[in-house]
């Protein structure tokens, strides 16, 4: 048997030996789900499977990056580079610019990103004359969204009478028409937005059986990982793509199906037996990632909700440490507690900051935290937050690439075409604006044949325009001959923009700078990557393409030792050795817009879930007593999710005393570790108490009886030691100390450990036994 297929237990081995066929693995978090897509893939390469013929679809690029670093240490790095991983968009972006032409794009076709799709809506709302507090453009631009991930086109809405009434009776009876108006001008402007990667795909695969037919043949084998939170969009693309030979694998776990809000569908993995011939369905039950404490916790909560395939997880790990529950009086409190823990925590264990991981329902909850991270000097990310790539700056020199690219992109051109400002008005954009639609031309084009077109704009205006076009036509010349970087790095230095930047000169001004630079920089490093790979030239196109759909988790981040921010929601697929679930609260998590139904409900237990499932060692909880909601201090109620945990797995923070104080807000001080006094500051009478803020006076108080950051862990009480004795310490075993540093509280010692090494560890946390 080939050593890799050593490191699977016999259950994993099955389906990464099955070479053909249709299958399905269905297992809990943690089962080594991933990793059977990985050694398959690897198998299948050394059963003479050509990677070429390889697809495998992740949830995001940096899985993929990661599953092909495996792979390569078990295949060979020449090998693996062929394999076509990665992210439905950024596959699909790829063939759609091999075959563009045939959908009428240009194969040199720009990606619109939410930000600009969401100003396209708000032109077309604005030019249509509707009311924008009716046509909400987020709305109008998720309700298109969701059209699209279903395949209903313009013309499929018109002809579906259900639709029509819906959005009448929701007061915008002319959706349709934005919608129409939408995709001409997307069309027009030679753009796809990120729905229409897949969406016109599955036109691609339909309208062009021959096109089908040699992907169908490129891609014998297909595997998809996180399959439960495919849409319909992507569902179709699978299947199409692998009617023919029938060999798909697909690994999923309906309890992890988190993204319905999106269009996902779980029905895609309860049906795949009836999509394929022969399927096997295989079931893995043996977590490897967490302690028995968290297994056990995440089964009794998924055990709550009833739509549910039924499942069995154990682990063979350690029994581990109870779940963390605390209650902090506010969300300031709540930060400074993780924070100190994340402290305490890692100075006790000698761990990195990388091993933690704060997960939240809603990104507006990271605040605090950042604020209290910031304050303890510990170093953080938050994932999911405004990309790099979204930063105004970074956005306008990236319009500048892409109008050299393909001038028909008209949010680029407006982005651009006046920054730095050259006198170039909004009345002359207008009337530009009108000839385009007039004569049926992209802005670019008009402005290009202005000395042909009767429009009113003077003649200094005019060769103000002449002059912006003639600059992009020479950066586009440039760009057929330079790689990326030399053409971004011109683009900077001619366009003025990073003089106009500098004469700035405020702090934020500068930072600015320091993002353009930092922008260069990472193109720089992209293009000396992609000279190393033999078909590819480091071009601008292909940057643009990297850029248009990275996510900012998908930068690599491996050598930055940072506390990790995100929501729950990507987190998915990922682990950490120390989990904080922050904010669980009611209304806030399970969050208030899901109590309506219970499968909404079930979304969000299956979310809580994940997030648990996340955590190796240990996880924590904490919710607030009151907390900012809408700008209002209101009272909190702790989640319905810690109850439903059994208490045998959690371990309660709250000190015994501290509820036999008067309650200092209108809420009761449920202190003890009984449950049911959990909830009891429910309003009695179905009126909530007045929200108020807690005055400082109160504040002072409260924080007297109980420290603002209970420490997790009892710090030892001091020893006395010297260099030459003997000690013991739980996790690393015996050890000699080396030599004693510092004094009083920063006292540390160097220990030379059996077990772990030479260590340094701070005495006050350390728990060491004398021998
Ligand atoms: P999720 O549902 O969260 O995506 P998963 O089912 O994909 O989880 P993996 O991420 O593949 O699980 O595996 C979880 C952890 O267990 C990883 O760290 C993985 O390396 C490890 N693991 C999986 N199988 C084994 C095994 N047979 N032996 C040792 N470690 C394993
Ligand atoms: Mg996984």
């Amino acid at each position: 048997m080939e050593s890799y297929l050593a490191e699977l237990n016999d259950a994993q081995r099955e389906p990464v030996l099955q070479k053909d066929g249709a299958m399905i693995v269905i297992a809990g978090a943690g089962s080594g789900k991933t990793r059977v897509l990985t050694y398959r893939i690897a198998y299948l390469m050394s059963k003479g499977v050509d990677p070429f013929n390889i697809l495998s679809l992740t949830f995001t690029n940096k899985a993929a990056r990661e599953m092909k670093n495996r792979i390569s240490k078990i295949v060979g790095s020449s090998e693996a580079k062929n394999l076509w991983m990665g992210t439905f968009h950024s596959i699909f972006a790829k063939i759609l610019r091999f075959e563009a032409e045939k959908l009428g794009y240009p194969s040199n076709f720009t990606i619109y990103d939410t930000q600009d799709s969401q100003s396209v809506i708000r032109a077309v709302i604005k030019d249509m004359r509707l009311d924008k507090d009716v046509y909400k453009y987020k709305q109008v631009y998720n309700r298109i969204s969701s059209f699209k991930n279903s395949l209903i086109t313009v013309k499929a809405y018109f002809q579906n009478g259900e639709l029509q009434e819906a959005d009448a009776m929701s007061k915008k009876p002319r959706m349709g028409e934005i919608y129409q108006a939408y995709v001409d001008r997307c069309f027009k402007a030679g753009a796809m937005d990120f729905d229409d990667l897949l969406l016109k795909t599955n036109e691609l695969l339909n309208r062009f059986p021959e096109v089908l037919q040699k992907y169908q043949n490129r891609f014998r084998y297909i595997l998809v990982d996180e399959y439960q939170d495919t849409n319909h969009s992507q569902y179709l693309i699978v299947k199409a793509l692998s009617d023919k030979f029938q060999n798909i694998c697909v690994v999923g776990d309906d309890a992890q199906s988190i993204y319905a809000f999106r269009g996902a569908n779980i029905n895609n993995i309860l049906n795949f037996q009836k999509d394929y011939d022969d399927v096997q369905m295989y079931r893995l039950e043996q977590n490897y990632r967490s302690t028995k404490n968290i297994v056990n916790a995440a089964n009794s909560i998924i055990d709550k909700n009833k739509t549910k395939l039924e499942k069995v997880v154990w682990t063979d790990n350690d029994e581990g440490p109870k779940i963390v529950v605390n209650r902090l009086l506010t969300d300031g409190e709540e930060g400074r507690f993780v924070a100190s823990s994340i402290f305490e925590t890692k100075m006790q264990n000698q761990l990195s900051n990388s091993d933690f991981a704060i997960l939240y329902r809603t990104n507006a909850q990271s605040r605090a935290m950042e604020d209290a991270l910031r304050k303890k000097e510990i170093p953080y990310r938050i994932y999911g937050g405004l990309s790099f790539y979204q930063r105004k700056e970074i956005k306008d020199v990236l319009s500048y690439l892409r109008l050299l690219m393909n001038p028909k992109d008209e949010e680029a051109l407006k982005r651009v075409i006046n920054y730095p400002a050259r006198g170039i008005g909004q009345t002359t954009m207008d009337r530009l604006n009108i000839a385009a639609n007039q004569y049926e031309k992209s802005l670019f084009e008009v402005i290009e044949n202005l000395d042909h077109l009767d429009l009113k704009i003077n003649s200094s205006t005019r060769s103000k325009l002449q002059n912006f076009v003639n600059m992009i036509k020479s950066f586009t010349i440039l760009s057929q001959n330079a790689d990326a970087f030399v053409v971004a790095d011109t683009v900077t230095k001619k366009t003025g923009l990073v003089q106009e930047m500098k004469k700035d000169g405020t702090p934020e001004g500068i930072a600015r700078i320091e993002n353009i630079e930092e922008l260069l920089n990472g193109i720089r490093d992209f293009v000396e990557g992609q000279k190393e790979l033999a078909d590819s030239t480091g071009s601008l196109a292909e940057f643009l393409e990297d850029v248009a759909l990275a996510t900012d988790m998908d930068k690599d981040t491996s050598d930055e030792d940072r506390v990790a921010l995100m929501t729950i929601h990507l987190a998915k697929g990922l682990e950490f050795p120390y989990v904080y679930i922050v904010g669980l609260e009611e209304d806030l998590f399970p969050s208030a817009m899901s109590m309506n139904t219970r499968s909404e409900l079930e979304e969000e237990r299956r979310l809580f879930y994940v997030a648990l499932t996340r955590a190796e060692n240990q996880a924590y909880l904490t919710y607030t007593q009151s907390r900012y909601r809408w700008g209002k201090l209101v009272d909190a109620e702790p989640s319905r999710f810690i109850e439903e945990i059994d208490d045998k797995f959690l371990d309660y923070m709250i000190p015994q005393d501290d509820y036999k104080y008067k309650p200092l807000i209108d809420t009761d001080i449920f202190g003890e570790v009984d449950k049911s006094k959990l909830r009891q500051n429910k309003p009695k009478n179905g009126t909530p108490p007045p929200a108020h803020k807690p005055t400082e006076q109160q504040l002072r108080k409260l924080r007297k009886l109980k420290p603002a950051s209970p420490e997790p862990v009892k710090a030892t009480k001091s020893v006395n030691l010297s260099a030459g004795n003997e000690v013991e310490h739980m996790r690393f075993g015996k050890g000699k100390v080396l030599k004693i540093e510092g004094i009083g509280q920063d006292q540390k010692a160097e220990i030379d450990f059996e077990n772990g090494g030479i260590k340094k560890l701070l005495l006050r946390f350390a728990k060491l036994k004398v021998l």
